[in-house]
């Protein structure tokens, strides 16, 4: 199988990914450096996939009437730079130099605020069932092209429980870092 990454990052843009802007961002503060990316899971409604509910949410365009979940995040402002789906296309909302919102009150090695030097991966999933294999592939390929683009990254990929822990469990008990990581490896040592 090709390993090779298909993605490239030009100008803050993943070439290879669709673009779907989100409205929901702001600058990243001028000393910010790109250093950290946070993986995510999210599913609209919580544990269904499909009918693009979730790109729908991040250009605040939800139409809470479709479901009574909806109506409880029909306010929210949020957003990631990419969104990975099932079938492993992905989806761009936030330009990379931009600052996304997705981490909320987080922290990394001590470092707050995370939103401000990071990039926010959502797969869409749950923290009830496991993520596609085509998913984890992709996540890897954009993951070494964000390293290459970003080189302050180096090693530096959490979990968004893992940076607000008690108040955030995804990506979840079925997110499988090793097999991940060593997908990650595999595409480096290709390189
Ligand atoms: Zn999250």
């Amino acid at each position: 199988m090709q390993q090779r990454s298909s993605f490239q990052v030009v100008d803050g843009q993943l070439i290879g990914a669709k673009q779907i802007p989100s409205p929901n961002f702001n600058q990243r503060p001028a000393e910010a450096k790109i250093e950290l990316v946070v993986i995510h899971n999210i599913s609209l409604p919580p544990s269904q996939f499909g009918g693009g509910y979730i790109q729908q949410f991040f250009q605040n365009q939800l139409d809470s009437t479709q479901h009574p979940y909806f109506e409880t995040i029909q306010d929210l402002k949020v957003s990631a730079h990419l969104l990975i789906l099932r079938t492993g296309e992905v989806l761009q909302f936030v330009n990379f130099q931009q600052r996304a919102w997705h981490a909320g009150r987080s922290s990394y090695l001590g470092q707050q605020e995370c939103n401000d030097y990071s990039i926010g991966i959502e797969l869409e999933g749950s923290d009830d069932c496991a993520f596609e294999t085509l998913q984890y592939q992709v996540l890897a390929q954009v993951v070494v092209s964000l390293q290459q683009a970003y080189p302050a990254i180096q090693q530096h990929v959490a979990g968004h429980s893992d940076i607000a822990p008690g108040r955030k469990t995804d990506p979840g008990p079925y997110f499988d870092w090793v097999k991940f990581r060593s997908l990650v490896q595999q595409i480096k040592n290709s390189k």
